[in-house]
Protein backbone atom coordinates (compact mmCIF):
# COMPACT_ATOMS: atom_id res chain seq x y z
CA UNK A 1 0.00 0.00 0.00
CA UNK A 2 1.30 3.65 -1.11
CA UNK A 3 1.87 5.62 2.13
CA UNK A 4 1.87 8.93 0.30
CA UNK A 5 -1.64 8.46 -0.59
CA UNK A 6 -4.22 10.65 1.43
CA UNK A 7 -5.57 8.95 4.29
CA UNK A 8 -9.14 8.93 2.99
CA UNK A 9 -7.76 7.09 -0.22
CA UNK A 10 -5.81 4.71 1.80
CA UNK A 11 -9.04 3.76 3.55
CA UNK A 12 -10.59 3.41 0.68
CA UNK A 13 -8.73 1.55 -1.05
CA UNK A 14 -8.26 -1.18 2.08
CA UNK A 15 -11.62 -1.58 2.97
CA UNK A 16 -13.09 -1.99 -0.83
CA UNK A 17 -15.94 0.96 -1.12
CA UNK A 18 -16.72 4.05 0.75
CA UNK A 19 -19.41 4.02 3.47
CA UNK A 20 -20.54 5.99 6.39
CA UNK A 21 -18.72 3.70 8.96
CA UNK A 22 -15.54 3.68 7.54
CA UNK A 23 -15.62 7.98 7.04
CA UNK A 24 -16.44 7.87 10.68
CA UNK A 25 -13.07 6.14 10.92
CA UNK A 26 -11.06 7.75 8.44
CA UNK A 27 -12.28 10.90 11.08
CA UNK A 28 -11.42 9.17 14.18
CA UNK A 29 -8.02 8.10 12.63
CA UNK A 30 -6.94 11.76 11.22
CA UNK A 31 -8.15 13.34 14.68
CA UNK A 32 -5.71 10.52 16.46
CA UNK A 33 -2.44 11.56 14.42
CA UNK A 34 -3.29 15.13 15.55
CA UNK A 35 -3.59 15.31 18.91
CA UNK A 36 -1.01 12.95 19.41
CA UNK A 37 0.96 14.28 16.76
CA UNK A 38 2.29 11.48 14.83
CA UNK A 39 2.96 11.55 10.89
CA UNK A 40 1.26 8.88 8.75
CA UNK A 41 4.84 7.41 8.03
CA UNK A 42 5.82 7.10 11.78
CA UNK A 43 2.86 4.68 12.66
CA UNK A 44 4.83 2.12 14.19
CA UNK A 45 4.33 2.90 17.62
CA UNK A 46 1.13 3.26 17.64
CA UNK A 47 -1.33 0.96 19.07
CA UNK A 48 -4.92 0.94 18.72
CA UNK A 49 -8.17 -0.58 21.02
CA UNK A 50 -11.10 -0.80 18.79
CA UNK A 51 -14.61 -1.60 21.24
CA UNK A 52 -16.24 -3.09 17.38
CA UNK A 53 -15.67 -4.85 14.73
CA UNK A 54 -17.16 -2.45 12.04
CA UNK A 55 -16.59 -0.68 9.03
CA UNK A 56 -14.41 2.04 10.71
CA UNK A 57 -11.95 -0.37 12.44
CA UNK A 58 -10.81 -0.85 8.62
CA UNK A 59 -9.76 2.76 8.36
CA UNK A 60 -7.97 2.55 12.04
CA UNK A 61 -5.93 -0.15 10.06
CA UNK A 62 -5.06 1.16 6.64
CA UNK A 63 -4.54 5.01 8.09
CA UNK A 64 -3.12 4.52 11.48
CA UNK A 65 -1.42 1.41 10.46
CA UNK A 66 -2.65 -0.85 13.76
CA UNK A 67 -3.57 -3.95 12.33
CA UNK A 68 -3.89 -7.36 13.85
CA UNK A 69 -0.78 -9.35 12.37
CA UNK A 70 1.47 -6.81 14.16
CA UNK A 71 -0.34 -6.90 17.17
CA UNK A 72 -1.15 -3.31 17.43
CA UNK A 73 -4.55 -3.76 17.48
CA UNK A 74 -6.69 -4.80 20.05
CA UNK A 75 -10.30 -5.52 19.31
CA UNK A 76 -12.38 -5.28 22.96
CA UNK A 77 -15.87 -6.94 21.38
CA UNK A 78 -17.88 -4.02 23.41
CA UNK A 79 -20.23 -3.18 20.56
CA UNK A 80 -19.47 0.39 21.34
CA UNK A 81 -18.15 3.30 18.79
CA UNK A 82 -14.93 3.73 20.47
CA UNK A 83 -11.29 3.65 19.87
CA UNK A 84 -8.75 4.22 22.47
CA UNK A 85 -5.63 5.08 20.41
CA UNK A 86 -2.00 5.10 22.05
CA UNK A 87 1.53 6.43 21.57
CA UNK A 88 4.47 3.84 22.86
CA UNK A 89 6.57 6.28 21.56
CA UNK A 90 5.53 9.61 23.76
CA UNK A 91 3.60 7.76 26.02
CA UNK A 92 0.01 9.23 25.55
CA UNK A 93 -3.07 7.57 24.99
CA UNK A 94 -6.59 9.27 23.86
CA UNK A 95 -9.78 7.60 24.00
CA UNK A 96 -12.40 8.75 21.39
CA UNK A 97 -16.31 7.88 21.12
CA UNK A 98 -18.88 8.62 19.27
CA UNK A 99 -21.55 10.60 20.37
CA UNK A 100 -25.05 8.79 20.60
CA UNK A 101 -26.70 9.45 17.77
CA UNK A 102 -24.37 11.97 15.67
CA UNK A 103 -23.92 9.76 12.87
CA UNK A 104 -27.54 10.21 12.90
CA UNK A 105 -29.63 11.86 10.06
CA UNK A 106 -32.96 11.75 7.85
CA UNK A 107 -30.20 10.44 5.09
CA UNK A 108 -28.33 7.80 7.18
CA UNK A 109 -31.66 6.21 8.15
CA UNK A 110 -32.91 6.21 4.72
CA UNK A 111 -29.37 5.00 3.46
CA UNK A 112 -29.34 2.37 6.33
CA UNK A 113 -33.11 1.15 5.39
CA UNK A 114 -31.88 0.96 2.06
CA UNK A 115 -28.81 -1.19 2.62
CA UNK A 116 -30.80 -3.41 4.55
CA UNK A 117 -32.61 -4.75 1.52
CA UNK A 118 -31.50 -7.41 -0.77
CA UNK A 119 -32.47 -6.34 -4.09
CA UNK A 120 -32.68 -2.29 -4.92
CA UNK A 121 -34.36 -0.82 -8.11
CA UNK A 122 -32.39 1.42 -10.51
CA UNK A 123 -34.03 4.33 -8.58
CA UNK A 124 -33.08 2.36 -5.31
CA UNK A 125 -29.90 2.39 -6.59
CA UNK A 126 -29.60 6.04 -7.28
CA UNK A 127 -31.18 7.05 -4.12
CA UNK A 128 -28.39 5.08 -2.67
CA UNK A 129 -25.43 6.62 -4.49
CA UNK A 130 -26.96 10.12 -3.63
CA UNK A 131 -27.51 9.13 0.14
CA UNK A 132 -23.99 8.37 -0.27
CA UNK A 133 -22.62 11.91 -1.55
CA UNK A 134 -24.62 13.40 1.08
CA UNK A 135 -23.65 11.25 4.10
CA UNK A 136 -20.37 12.13 3.07
CA UNK A 137 -20.20 15.79 3.22
CA UNK A 138 -21.99 15.42 6.32
CA UNK A 139 -19.40 13.13 8.30
CA UNK A 140 -16.22 14.78 6.78
CA UNK A 141 -17.47 18.17 7.56
CA UNK A 142 -18.46 17.72 10.63
CA UNK A 143 -17.02 19.55 13.36
CA UNK A 144 -14.87 17.04 15.61
CA UNK A 145 -16.80 18.14 18.49
CA UNK A 146 -20.24 17.04 17.41
CA UNK A 147 -18.73 13.40 15.97
CA UNK A 148 -16.80 12.38 19.07
CA UNK A 149 -15.88 13.21 22.84
CA UNK A 150 -12.20 12.53 23.96
CA UNK A 151 -10.07 12.40 26.38
CA UNK A 152 -6.43 11.57 26.94
CA UNK A 153 -6.08 8.72 29.31
CA UNK A 154 -3.37 6.74 30.90
CA UNK A 155 -1.20 4.76 28.45
CA UNK A 156 -3.40 1.53 28.72
CA UNK A 157 -1.52 -1.23 29.73
CA UNK A 158 -1.88 -4.27 27.06
CA UNK A 159 0.51 -7.47 27.66
CA UNK A 160 2.22 -8.16 24.64
CA UNK A 161 1.37 -11.08 22.31
CA UNK A 162 3.01 -14.08 23.03
CA UNK A 163 3.78 -16.29 20.82
CA UNK A 164 3.44 -20.26 22.35
CA UNK A 165 4.57 -23.11 20.42
CA UNK A 166 2.19 -24.83 19.16
CA UNK A 167 0.74 -28.90 19.79
CA UNK A 168 -0.76 -31.18 17.49
CA UNK A 169 -4.53 -31.29 18.29
CA UNK A 170 -5.59 -35.17 19.41
CA UNK A 171 -8.85 -35.40 17.09
CA UNK A 172 -8.07 -33.16 13.98
CA UNK A 173 -4.44 -33.36 14.05
CA UNK A 174 -3.80 -29.47 13.37
CA UNK A 175 -1.03 -27.63 15.09
CA UNK A 176 -2.62 -25.01 17.66
CA UNK A 177 -0.75 -22.81 19.77
CA UNK A 178 -0.53 -24.58 23.58
CA UNK A 179 -2.14 -21.63 25.07
CA UNK A 180 -5.75 -21.94 23.39
CA UNK A 181 -5.83 -25.82 23.47
CA UNK A 182 -7.59 -28.00 26.20
CA UNK A 183 -7.29 -31.14 28.31
CA UNK A 184 -9.87 -33.34 27.66
CA UNK A 185 -9.97 -37.36 28.13
CA UNK A 186 -8.93 -37.50 24.22
CA UNK A 187 -5.90 -35.29 25.22
CA UNK A 188 -4.63 -31.63 24.25
CA UNK A 189 -7.59 -30.58 21.73
CA UNK A 190 -8.00 -27.87 19.54
CA UNK A 191 -10.53 -24.87 19.67
CA UNK A 192 -12.46 -26.30 16.43
CA UNK A 193 -12.33 -29.88 18.06
CA UNK A 194 -13.51 -28.47 20.96
CA UNK A 195 -16.41 -25.78 19.95
CA UNK A 196 -16.97 -26.85 16.82
CA UNK A 197 -17.61 -30.01 16.18
CA UNK A 198 -14.36 -30.76 14.52
CA UNK A 199 -12.62 -30.64 11.14
CA UNK A 200 -13.51 -32.63 8.53
CA UNK A 201 -11.83 -32.39 4.78
CA UNK A 202 -13.73 -35.17 2.95
CA UNK A 203 -17.15 -33.63 2.66
ZN1 LIG B 1 -18.12 -0.40 4.89
ZN1 LIG C 1 -8.76 -30.19 16.42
Amino acid sequence: MCKNMPPLELAIQFHGHVCPGLLFGVRVAEFAQQKLGVDADNDEELLAIVENDSCAVDAIQAILGCTFGKGNLIFRDYGKQVYTIASRESGRAIRIAQIFGSMDSTESKRFRQLKSLTCLSPQEENELEELLSVLFEQIMSKPVNELFKWKEIEMPGVEKAVILPSIECQICGEGVMQSRASTTNRGLVCPTCRLEGGVNYNV
